[in-house]
């Protein structure tokens, strides 16, 4: 039987037999897997922690008939605080699911790192409502390619002044006179806090204040972006 260990994060799962769950996780080595857990769901099982969402762990693999079970975890973090803030599960439970939804079939080392980085930073620092998820955003979008936050318009490399506007179509902003049917408007303030987001590490995140006009505006906005680069929708992080 062959074994091996990887470094993995529970990205979702759904029961299986009496007691048993598929888990679905996101690994630092191979990308996305569905492992067997055995028993888990039983209240004096040993790895029941191991199986929930947000778990990040070593988990050892046995190699059966072509399916992964897992045999031992070592819990490195099960980002507890998450499950205990309303707010913090939601923005969460977001990132979680955009991280389904990106992941390719490889490994993805980069978004792995993101991802432990962003849950870490909203479970244990005080930071606004949206932030985290927000920067995780445009970390995606860059890592595909699109760099937005740029100070010349994307289309006609005219200087770009308070009046802006982001190309849906395309993922990038563009200026008054390149605007099109794909372009809705983002506001000075939207767009310096999306400047800001992007030049803070996770670290310093909690430090930042942004405008507040601009807090739900640029969710929307990364949101929406996002649909229009995936064509996939992802949970709300906001409760209403
Ligand atoms: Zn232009």
């Amino acid at each position: 039987m062959a074994s091996t260990k990887v470094k993995a994060l529970v990205i979702g799962g759904r029961d299986f037999k009496e007691k048993d769950k598929l888990v679905e996780l996101f690994t630092l080595e191979q990308g996305k897997l569905t492992v067997s857990m055995k028993g888990v769901r039983g209240e004096k099982a040993k790895m029941k922690f191991a199986k929930e969402v947000f778990c990040f762990g070593e988990y050892v693999l046995e190699n059966t008939k072509g399916m992964n079970i897992v045999s031992q975890v070592e819990i490195i973090d099960n980002f507890f605080g998450l499950t205990s803030d309303i707010d913090k599960f939601y923005e969460a439970s977001a990132i979680v699911d955009i991280v389904r939804k990106t992941l390719g079939v490889q490994a993805n080392p980069q978004l792995f790192i993101e991802t432990i980085k962003a849950l870490k930073c909203l479970c244990y620092d005080n930071v606004k409502s949206l932030y985290v998820i927000d920067k995780f955003l445009i970390n995606i979008f860059k890592a595909m390619g699109y760099s937005f936050l740029t100070s010349t318009c994307s289309s006609c490399s005219a200087k770009l002044g308070d009046i802006r506007y982001f190309n849906l179509g395309v993922g990038e902003i563009v200026c008054p006179s390149c605007k099109n049917g794909t372009c809705i408007s983002i506001s000075p303030a939207c767009f310096s806090a999306m400047k800001i987001l992007d030049q803070t590490d996770y670290e310093k995140l909690s430090t930042i204040r942004l405008a507040p006009s601009s807090e739900v505006e640029v969710y929307h906005l990364l949101e929406k972006n996002f649909e229009w680069r995936t064509g996939e929708r992802f949970i709300s992080a906001l409760i209403s």
